[in-house]
């Protein structure tokens, strides 16, 4: 059985209750782990606290050596940690593998800036006067992770934390710890310095307690000694966050749902585009804050455009991640596949047809796990629930529009604001949409690239706050305004 990581140690649960993870591909359990308690997370904070007096002593430079050190420990177990993801997420072992490429590139980014951070000289009016501003760590932090991306997105918030002198306390989704758990084991025997000069991580600077939202969750949003959190998930729980930390005055970022329109002029490659399209929408089985979640054609490309789709979406074997064939797996949870289902019979019995899918996989063992067909949407009203919800898996509503400025006011008319993409050669028309989008993420002929060096997050519901590129260190420092007065 796993266990919690806290002050560098793997201990049980003060509460001895445990939950199963259990495979979304065959319903087989992986592994149990603790069900934390708020007593868990105070000893945590505990140990997060004690470790951030050295860890924040530690200089920059070091810290970027220790996330450096971290990825090369990861790299050593990162066919074990891929396998573990695929069996508890359902994702293919190519997508889990994916994953970790994605969160070693982005412990390396932070590693890289961690001693790049800059405060400014400012001349003040008064005479023999000058301001400055310093930026310091914020203490302890929190990271409530989801569970389609669990490393990913637990490293956009574990490397800034770290590279700015932070400590943090990790809770991943009660259905996909144990990847998180052996990835966290590794980074914590990072080292840096050397000779007789070198030192571990201090204990306690990653603590992971794993249990569910409604008590490890809350206790890390409601203790006050906790000073930042940073959310990943539903739109829903987002807003509980904000409430609940709000009240502690806490930093908060929120990366919530989306939405998200790709739009299709008929000047566009479409041949890239249709490869895109359909990585955009079913890449993790559909299971994206960043997915193409409706798709906009322009009326002369659109028929074309639907049959290739169409056929791509075919030949998309469907089947458990371990095994190499498959190139789609499981939905992650049961009720996020009927949630899907429901989404998709509500638009059928308004008028919308399945080109492509449209109901459960069946035949072999499929049967034992969540999945469903790669779905393809045509004649879907506006009012349909998956035209106007976040549709979280494998299906994608087609709008057929006229001209541009149709196709920009549809698209702004969701309440989420994540990532928009125009697909076209005309950059008029480009750079219409880049100025009118209504999202945090703007994409010309091209497709939901999480890089690590631009900001990342959201508008309206998607969220408040960045992750990624240097801006995200932003959010785990404390400016510090400093007057000298030379007297
Ligand atoms: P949630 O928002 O419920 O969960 C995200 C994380 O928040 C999990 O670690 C969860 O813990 C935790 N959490 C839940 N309740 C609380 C609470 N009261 N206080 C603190 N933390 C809490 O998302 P779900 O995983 O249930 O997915 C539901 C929907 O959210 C999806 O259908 C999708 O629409 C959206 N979603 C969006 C994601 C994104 O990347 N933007 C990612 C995942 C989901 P626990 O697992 O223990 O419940």
């Amino acid at each position: 059985m796993a266990k919690l990581l806290i002050g560098g140690e793997q201990v049980d649960s003060v509460g001895k209750e445990t939950t199963e993870v259990r495979n979304p591909a065959t319903g087989e359990v992986v592994d149990s782990v603790p069900k934390g308690t708020s007593r868990d997370v105070e000893q945590a904070i505990g140990a997060a606290e004690t470790a951030f007096k050295e860890w924040a002593d530690v200089t920059a430079e070091d810290r970027g050596k220790m996330l450096m050190n971290a990825c090369g420990l990861i790299k050593e177990k990162s066919k074990e940690i891929a396998q573990l993801l695929t069996q508890e997420q359902g994702k293919t072992l190519f997508e889990a593998n994916l994953e970790i490429h994605h969160l070693l590139h982005g412990l390396e980014f932070y590693a890289g800036l961690a001693s790049k951070v800059r405060g400014a000289h400012v001349p003040l009016p008064q005479k023999n006067a000058y301001g400055m501003v310093i930026h310091q760590p914020i203490g302890v932090c929190a990271g409530i992770i989801p569970w389609n991306f669990p490393l990913t997105l637990m490293g956009t918030k574990l490397g800034p934390a770290l590279a700015a002198g932070n400590t943090i306390i990790i809770k991943p989704a009660s259905t996909t710890p144990l990847a998180t758990l052996l990835c966290i084991e590794q980074i914590q025997k990072a080292t840096y310095g050397e000779g007789k000069q070198q030192r571990t991580l201090p204990k306690g600077s990653i603590n992971v307690v794993t249990g569910p939202g409604s008590t490890v969750g809350e206790e890390l949003l409601k203790n006050p000694r906790v000073r930042r959190i940073a959310f990943t998930g539903s739109t829903e729980v987002g807003r509980h966050v904000m409430e609940v930390a709000g009240r502690e005055i806490k930093r908060i970022t929120l990366e919530l749902g989306g939405s998200d329109p790709m739009i299709v002029m008929e000047d566009a490659n479409l041949e890239a585009a249709v490869r895109m399209a359909d990585v955009g929408r079913f890449f993790n089985c559909g299971q994206m804050c960043l997915g193409v979640k409706r798709l906009f054609l322009q009326e002369s490309i659109a028929d074309k455009f639907i049959g290739n789709l169409a056929e791509l979406l075919k030949k998309k074997t469907v089947g458990n991640g371990m095994s190499k064939e498959s190139r789609m797996g499981p939905l992650h949870l049961d009720y996020q596949r009927k949630e899907v289902e429901e989404q998709v019979e509500d638009a059928k019995a308004r008028g919308a047809k399945a080109v492509v899918g449209g109901e459960r996989a069946k035949g072999g063992d499929l049967g034992r796990g969540f999945f469903y067909l790669p779905t393809l949407l045509t004649d879907v009203p506006d009012d349909a629930r998956i035209s106007t919800e976040e549709c979280f898996g494998p299906a994608l509503p087609v709008f057929k529009f006229k001209d541009l400025d149709e196709a920009i006011e549809k698209a702004n008319s969701s309440i989420y604001g994540l990532g928009s993409s125009i697909w076209t050669r005309n950059m008029l028309a480009a750079n219409k949409a880049i100025e009118k989008f209504q999202a945090g993420n703007v994409w010309v002929n091209s497709l939901h690239y999480g890089y690590d060096e631009l900001p990342f997050g959201g508008v309206k519901a998607s969220g408040v706050g960045r992750e990624h590129g240097p801006e995200a260190l932003d959010y785990y420092l404390e400016p510090k305004a400093v007057v000298i007065v030379n007297v």
